[in-house]
């Protein structure tokens, strides 16, 4: 059986926080006790792998140790699970008070994402953008978060983008249908429209000011709906709904 980098980052991770050098058994049972079905060849494997990268090194019967690098990489792992984790958790909408959180998220990146978007996004991503607001009625139901993460994408702005994805992630797509309830019950619907077709005027105008602007505006409103939906004893609605988004 193959070693995966899942094994290995686990491995390197019990090496680094193991005080002294750690035996090819202990790495073995640890892996195992972590739901990894290993046999001791799969892990010697493993080990004369990581010896070879130099990312650790044997002690002979003492065991092994990490290298300077293997440390530096075992440390950057744990970097990004924690990013990872926190992202994941991000993702977890579980009531009005992260629904609400979560759009008043949105509002402070995507006004920025709407300047950097009049400034930088290229023509074929204006058209595109005008196209998504002009589009029939009908079509437009499903536009909505599309319309939101064109812009994140069209801002060029790397760190804009890193966190504008994970906002837009297509876990998230179930959300979609639970604002456009509000947008209908709150009868803002026509509004939001009015506002993407302001947006995308601004955009395509190069106006970063006003596109900034607008987008407060936009999310400022969502905001103010979905409060007003929730106050007026709708709460468990939205409750309901979020439960069933699966994020697994
Ligand atoms: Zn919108």
């Amino acid at each position: 059986m193959r070693h995966t980098p899942a094994m290995e980052s686990a491995v390197l991770a019990f090496v680094s926080d193991h005080q002294g050098p750690v035996g090819a058994r202990a790495v073995a049972q640890h892996l195992r006790k972590h739901g990894f079905d290993v046999s001791e060849s799969t892990v010697s494997r493993l080990l004369s792998d990581l010896d070879e990268r130099a990312l650790t090194q044997s002690l002979g019967r003492k065991g092994r140790i990490l290298t300077e690098e293997g440390s530096r990489v075992a440390a950057n792992q744990q970097l990004d699970r924690r990013r990872e984790s926190y992202f994941a958790d991000a993702l977890i909408l579980r009531d009005v008070h992260d629904l609400l959180d979560h759009l008043a998220g949105r509002r402070g990146i995507e006004r920025e994402a709407a300047r950097a978007a009049a400034l930088r996004a290229r023509p074929e991503e204006v058209t595109r953008l005008r196209a998504m607001v002009e589009s029939d009625p009908a079509a437009r139901w499903r536009e909505r978060l599309a319309f939101h993460k064109t812009i994140g994408d069209a801002s060029h702005n790397k760190q804009i983008q890193a966190i504008t994805t994970t906002l837009f992630d297509e876990r998230l797509d179930p959300l979609e249908r639970l604002l456009i309830m509000i947008g209908i019950k709150q009868d803002a619907l026509l509004r939001w429209d009015r506002e993407h077709r302001d947006i995308v005027a601004a955009i395509s105008d190069r106006d970063a000011d006003g596109a900034e602007r607008l987008m407060v505006v936009h999310l400022d409103g969502m905001i103010h709906e979905t409060e007003q939906f929730a106050n007026s004893g709708n709460a468990h609605v939205i409750h309901t709904l979020l439960a069933e988004i699966d994020l697994a």
